[in-house]
């Protein structure tokens, strides 16, 4: 049931910042609304308060510079999907984009809400794990950055505090040019949150495995070596996540999937 709540849309990054001190937990930000709006109708948040984050000048900002490829809070999946610099650079994260929902969902859904969010289901998250990116966390009192590896605190839980929102994403430099493959697997052939999903990265010898929809957050692996057999591989991602049991599959299912899903990635991705 959607309820009457005051939308503020503010035109700078400092003034987010203002509004969000001012009403800390009474207000929820809106990127894309795609996970929010629907948590509002079945009535998981009642917030008074609903700040647009995507408003201010420079929030779509995506470019690729020295530091890497950086993302403002209301840059979408379809614009990852129609960058140039991502899809020539950081092939991994448009695998995971298009693997995110349907081309209507993609092009309101934001990469930053999609990591706030936090659901084990997350489809970017791989894809930021495995590239070594970080969060720009901004507040009234300053700045600090993340990694994302330790971004996720929980089921649907950051390490985000009221007062605080996701500034800018950033992949650095260094990770342009991994090879990287995801397979997701739905319980239909059309877009559906994944079972389990699994992202391997290769770079200069050096390999990544991001894992979602298997455990209560997604998990990088970065202990397999370039030499490990696939069994020892998938014997040590497995170890890394320990999968649970849910609505959508159980532990072994999953745990059986991922050893399907890591030793075909090891042989696809070069
Ligand atoms: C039909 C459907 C299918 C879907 N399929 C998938 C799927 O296959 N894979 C998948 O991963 N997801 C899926 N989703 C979930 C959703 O689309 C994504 O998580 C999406 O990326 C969320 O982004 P958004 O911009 O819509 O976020 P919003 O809904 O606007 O926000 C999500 C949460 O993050 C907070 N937030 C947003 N931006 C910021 C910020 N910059 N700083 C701090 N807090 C912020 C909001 O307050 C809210 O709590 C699906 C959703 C729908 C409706």
């Amino acid at each position: 049931m959607v309820y009457e709540f005051r939308y503020l849309a503010p035109r700078t990054a400092t003034e987010l910042a203002t509004v969000l001190d001012d009403i800390k937990a009474d207000g929820r930000i809106l990127a894309g609304g795609t996970d929010l709006i629907p948590n509002i109708r079945n009535g998981v948040f009642k917030p008074r308060i609903v700040v647009d984050v995507k408003k201010f000048q420079g929030a779509d900002r995506m470019a690729f510079g020295s530091e890497g490829l950086s993302m403002g809070p209301a840059v979408t999946i379809n614009d990852v999907l129609r960058s140039k610099d991502a899809r020539e650079r950081y092939p991994s994260l448009c695998a995971c984009a298009h693997e995110l929902a349907s081309h209507q969902v993609r092009n309101r859904a934001t990469v930053a809400g999609n990591v706030v969010n936090a659901s084990p289901c997350s489809d970017m998250a791989p894809a930021l794990l495995c590239l070594g990116a970080r969060a720009v966390i901004r507040s009234a009192t300053g700045e600090r950055v993340v990694p994302f590896a330790n971004f996720f605190a929980g089921v649907k839980k950051t390490v985000l505090v009221p007062g605080e929102f996701l500034a800018t994403i950033i992949i650095p430099a260094e990770s342009a040019g991994a090879a990287g493959r995801y397979l997701k697997l739905k319980r239909i052939a059309g877009h559906d949150l994944g079972i389990v999903g699994v992202l391997m990265t290769r770079k200069d010898g050096e390999l990544r495995f991001g894992v979602s929809s298997a455990a209560p957050t997604p998990v990088l692996v970065d202990t397999v070596g370039a030499k490990d057999d696939p069994d020892e591989a998938a014997r040590k991602v497995l170890a890394s996540v320990s999968p649970i049991s849910d609505v959508r599959g159980t532990k072994e299912y999953r745990e059986h999937m991922i050893g399907v899903y890591v030793r075909r990635l090891l042989s696809e991705v070069e």
